[in-house]
């Protein structure tokens, strides 16, 4: 059998993604890359739930191109940014910020735990009162180091009180975790096509506001040219209204899996508030279920109570258990990710659960029996089928 990939991205598409994005590359200005393409525009304003005005761009790349774009796009060296810290990839963010010249204050907590939106508030305004405002907020929706989330809607609402610009890296959150764009004011949110948009790696996908893209026209050091937004811009508008235009060559393949993967996102509804949050509940159901199994095993989280995200699961190893249970799980046919954050790096595994898979509850059960073999064969003296038993009660 195919081993099941069970990691915190890339993740497992569906079989019509996988179709739309196999065979010979279509060219960037045929008709069904023109329409794909111009479709796929539209349905991120509303899987982002973004204002009518707010402007999508899918650009070749990763998370991390999509973060220097961000970052490079919004801020001039020696501008002032706060970064939400929660851990590795909101240092990475801080490191990119660094890079450009900006003058960066984190905001950090222990691993397993965030900033408190209080504390945010106070940075925020006592930076303001010092007449050494913060020009933008970044901060990491779901952390997949430590499968944190932050309340991104009170930390939006905390920002805008001093009209701080707010950068969202929803790499591992879009689409998996509820995000209003619109309702709640953000200026970015980013993210890549191989975690909970449910594509192969290969895109850097974002929805900007009107207000950040002004911020990019006032820029004084432009970005480099090829995450430059006004490079992007025209691009993007003529696709939108349904004409090719060159600046760069497109990933072709992956915008026919991504106009695919959007309409299933949205597929739900035809309200996107309604069919987002029903794709976001079955998230939640499921990370609920998984946090069950895991508990049934006498497991432990590595985020605190009430911080744990709906899209992975970070777990600690019980007394005796180590990296090992990675190759045992991976014994049983399914593949789980290590520890990423430095600091805790050899005490906890991670599991994905996002996307297209949540719809084969199987698939499911067959990562949570995985585990739990995996944990008998380190050793660890565990009831057969708890794991499972509790994953089902939970999910239903
Ligand atoms: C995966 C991830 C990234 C990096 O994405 P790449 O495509 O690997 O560059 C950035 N931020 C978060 C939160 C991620 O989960």
């Amino acid at each position: 059998m195919t081993p099941l990939l069970m990691i915190p991205g890339p993740i497992e598409v569906s079989e019509a993604v996988a179709r739309a994005v196999s065979g010979p590359p279509p060219g960037h200005v045929s008709p069904q890359v023109i329409e794909a393409f111009g479709c796929a525009l539209e349905n991120m304003r509303r899987v982002w739930l973004a204002r009518p005005d707010a402007q999508p761009f899918v650009v070749p790349g990763s998370g991390t191109l999509a973060m220097e774009m961000a970052v490079t796009n919004l801020l001039d060296p020696g501008q002032r940014a706060l970064v939400v810290n929660t851990g590795y990839f909101s240092d990475r963010m801080g490191e990119m910020l660094a890079r450009r010249g900006v003058e960066v204050t984190h905001l950090r907590a222990a691993p397993g735990g965030a900033p408190s939106v209080s504390d945010v508030e106070i940075a925020i305004g006592s930076a303001a009162d010092e007449r050494k405002p913060f020009h933008a907020m970044f901060a990491t929706h779901v952390d997949t180091s430590t499968g944190v989330r932050v309340d991104a809607r009170a930390l939006i609402q905390a920002a805008r009180v001093h009209e701080v610009l707010t950068v969202f890296d929803g790499v591992c959150a879009t689409a998996g975790e509820r995000f209003e764009m619109a309702s709640w004011g953000a200026g970015v949110y980013l993210t890549a096509s191989q975690k909970a948009i449910g594509l192969p790696p290969g895109l850097a996908l974002m929805v900007v506001s009107q207000r950040a893209l002004e911020a990019r026209r006032r820029l004084r050091t432009k970005p480099p040219m090829s995450v430059d937004m006004l490079e992007w811009l025209p691009i993007m508008q003529a696709y939108e209204a349904r004409r090719p235009s060159y600046f760069s060559t497109p990933a072709t393949n992956l915008i026919m899996g991504l106009d695919i993967t959007l309409k299933e996102i949205l597929a739900m509804s035809r309200d996107e508030d309604l069919a987002m949050a029903t794709r976001v509940r079955l998230h939640e159901l499921a990370a609920e279920a998984f946090r069950a199994s895991w508990e049934a095993m006498g497991l432990r989280m590595v985020p605190a109570a009430g911080l744990e995200a709906n899209t992975l699961s970070a777990v600690r190893y019980p007394e005796g258990v180590d990296a090992t249970l990675i190759g045992k799980v991976r014994e049983q046919g399914v593949i789980i990710a290590g520890g990423l954050h430095p600091a805790i790096k050899d005490q906890y595994f991670r599991v994905g659960h996002m996307g297209h898979v949540l719809t084969h509850p199987d698939d499911l059960v067959r990562t949570v029996n995985a585990v739990e073999a995996g944990l008998i064969a380190c050793g660890l003296s565990i009831e057969r089928g708890v794991a499972r038993r509790a994953f089902i009660d939970a999910f239903g």
